[in-house]
């Protein structure tokens, strides 16, 4: 590319990033998604890297935010409210700490200790104190200048007005995050796109009682302007700050090394969903304030900060298609299938529609632009939709009043205990007439908790299916080996192995039995209730038989809701017919009754990694049947972790460091006096 190209390029991207930061700084109504945002800053700063000729005023490795806007009054901030440098990933933090390092010449054993600091998807302010009083507020601006909104800052209630703490400094400008919490804008979701644009739009209301209506939170974190401040490190800092009666982000800790912020920042990311406000990254500072005065700022940023930003969660995409899924127990799920898009590395196609009332609520549409998000290991689900860019032509989502299975009735049912009509709608056939609901009953028997035959998994439930190989339970213990000898994929030994895993299993204890058939409302604590109760599958199926089945509301943790959902079951024919032919086939062991003074008595255990032919569930039985306690956390209160294969190094770690005992497989097992 010659060098006209490049700079046209160059001067064409920069006019597109100041179209977005208007957007999203004044009128608080982005463009794109902050990961589009970000994109196009990193390839602004690598072409400047890359050609030095290239040069804007409006660079972003020059500007900060956007000019105030003209319904306020300007104000020039006394020191400049300035912008962050990004890291995406460690070797960004690498290059930082190398940069600091070089800048203040040291040697690479020099431990820099970083105050770590969550970043709030807020707006920043600038708050003025002079002698104790709150006299004015601003907002960020440009950095240089800010807009006058101390009386939309006074409304709010974190926002001390007087201060009388003796060591509270003459002069300062205490600076920190306005935000919304995540619940509190669930009330606000309607007008705003997300709690940050909830945030800056409130917070720059023309009338200070419209801001008042909002309930906005302000954390403090660091100052501008100061007289007579006599503190030498941000964690202190902080600290004071509470002391003042400002609020801080409790997960603000002092960190030291790369190798320990990435820690602290794997944790926090893991943890972010259950925060009750937006953070999209942590922020890290030098914590020795003469160490950060002597690095100083580049143009609009300061060499001793950092901010180390999450992996993006959100995208924009359209719905290509409303598919209806239908689960085990009936519950007709949509789903839409996404035009794919990248969210943080992965790429997603289908997000989770939730139920009836869901997409009614949101009007969501075939062919509407959304915008999903995936948090954590949640499935993606849709955050809103852009219906200014809906088609005219475009027409309501009628959910389907039939099963698009077997064209059942769908039924709503009438919730007793909230008194409402349920937000689930589902095939009324109960049991294996329906082909999907069939197919997800046998994927539940096959499953871990359930028969967990290895092997076995959903997929191989499926091409049996529809091979016509599976159409019962009893099925997978008269299975045709020959003919799935000769289907593509498999071979004589994989057929060896799966036969050997069905064989294996046909010895079974009533608790997995009962959890095995697939009963609404009864997982495995109410299948071990049940068991416990019936002792043995004679008692369990003369039970069945009984005309008295109210019996068993007499059991602890049995309700309504269970009596009716097992009669419910048994009413269909099919299901009893089922239970009778498994009973020819297996052995089915007696319920066993807990040893209160059992070999693991007072003592709690915790797996982790896969191990050799023992599922979760079955271990944590072992324990509970030997009077252990199995937990599922590693912390003080655990005698001894259980590695398999593959542990989580983070478990073994933490175990290791409070020094908590570990053991194999075969250890645990000589415990019970097992020799395996
Ligand atoms: P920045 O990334 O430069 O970070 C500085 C800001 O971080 C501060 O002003 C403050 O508001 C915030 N912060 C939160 N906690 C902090 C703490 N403990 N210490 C210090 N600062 C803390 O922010 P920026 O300059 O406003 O701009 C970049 C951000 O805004 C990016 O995340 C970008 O994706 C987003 N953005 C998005 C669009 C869009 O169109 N989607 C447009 C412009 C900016």
């Amino acid at each position: 590319m010659n060098r006209k190209k490049i700079e046209s390029k160059y001067k064409k991207k920069i006019k597109i990033l100041i179209n977005y930061n208007k957007n999203y700084y004044d009128t608080s109504k982005p463009l794109v998604t902050d990961k589009e945002y970000d994109d196009l800053k990193k390839s602004i700063l690598i072409l400047e890297n890359k050609y030095s000729f290239l040069n804007s005023a409006s660079s972003p490795s020059k500007i900060v935010g956007f000019k105030p806007s003209k319904n306020f009054k300007k104000i020039s901030h006394r020191v400049p409210m300035l912008s962050l440098a990004n890291a995406f990933g460690r070797e960004d933090l690498v290059n930082f700490e190398k940069r600091i390092l070089n800048f203040l010449s040291k040697n690479s054993d020099f431990n820099l200790s970083y105050s770590a600091e969550p970043k709030i998807d807020g707006i920043s302010a600038s708050l003025i104190y002079k002698n104790g009083e709150f006299k004015i507020g601003l907002s960020r601006g440009d950095g240089k200048e800010g807009e006058d909104i101390t009386a939309n800052l006074a409304t709010i209630k974190d926002i001390p007005k007087k201060i009388v703490s003796k060591d509270f400094p003459e002069e300062i400008d205490i600076r920190g995050e306005v935000f919304i919490q995540n619940s509190d804008f669930e009330n606000l979701k309607e007008k705003f796109a997300n709690p940050r644009n909830a945030a800056s739009g409130s917070l720059r209301q023309k009338n200070p009682d419209d801001t008042k209506k909002i309930p906005l939170k302000f954390i403090a974190y660091t100052f501008g302007y100061k007289k007579g401040l006599k503190i030498k490190n941000q964690i202190d800092f902080l600290g004071k700050l509470n002391n003042w009666g400002f609020k801080t982000n409790p997960l603000n800790k002092l960190v030291t090394g790369v190798d320990n912020l990435l820690i602290n920042y794997t944790k926090i990311e893991k943890d972010r969903t259950k925060i009750d406000f937006d953070i999209d990254g942590i922020v890290y500072k030098i914590n020795n304030f003469d160490l950060q005065k002597r690095l100083g700022n580049v143009a609009n940023a300061p060499r001793w900060a950092i901010a180390h930003k999450f992996a993006s969660n959100k995208a924009i995409s359209n719905i290509l298609n409303i598919e209806i899924q239908i689960g085990r127990t009936g519950a007709l799920t949509p789903v839409a299938k996404i035009k794919p898009v990248n969210i943080g590395g992965v790429i997603v196609s289908n997000a989770t529609l939730h139920n009836e009332d869901e997409i009614d609520r949101k009007d969501i549409r075939i062919g509407d632009l959304v915008t999903i998000e995936r948090a954590g290991d949640v499935i993606p689900h849709i955050l809103s939709v852009d219906k200014a860019k809906r088609e005219t032509k475009s027409s309501k989502f009628i959910f389907p009043k039939k099963c698009p299975s077997c064209g059942s009735k769908t039924v709503k049912e009438f919730n007793n205990i909230t008194k409402k009509e349920d937000a689930v709608r589902r095939c009324s056939s109960e049991g294996y007439e329906c082909e999907k609901i069939a197919i997800e009953k046998l994927k539940h028997f096959v499953s871990k908790d359930a028969f967990n035959i290895e092997g076995f998994g959903k997929k191989i439930v499926e091409n049996f299916w529809k091979f016509n190989l599976l159409k019962s339970p009893q099925d997978i213990f008269k299975l045709d080996f020959k003919k799935i000898e000769n289907l593509e994929g498999w071979g004589k030994q994989s057929v060896e192995n799966l036969k050997y895993s069905i064989n294996q299993r046909k010895n079974i204890s009533l608790e997995r039995l009962i959890y095995s058939l697939g009963i609404r409302h009864i997982g495995l604590e109410n299948a071990k209730i049940l068991s416990k109760y019936f002792k043995s599958f004679s008692k369990f199926i003369s039970f069945l038989n009984n005309t008295r089945l109210d019996d068993i509301l007499n059991i602890d943790g049995i309700g309504e809701t269970q009596l009716n959902s097992i009669k419910n079951f048994f009413n269909n024919k099919v299901n009893f017919s089922i239970l009778k032919e498994l009973q020819k086939i297996l052995i089915i062991k007696d319920a066993v009754v807990k040893d209160e003074n059992g070999l693991l008595k007072e003592k709690t255990f915790m797996v982790t990694g896969k191990l050799n032919g023992i599922s979760r569930a079955e271990a944590k039985s072992l324990i509970e049947e030997n009077s252990g306690t199995s937990v599922s956390m590693v912390s003080k209160k655990l005698n001894y972790l259980i590695i398999g294969e593959k542990p989580t190094k983070k478990k073994v770690d933490m175990a290791k460091e409070l020094k908590i005992q570990i053991l194999d497989q075969t250890q645990f097992l000589k415990m019970l006096n097992i020799t395996s």
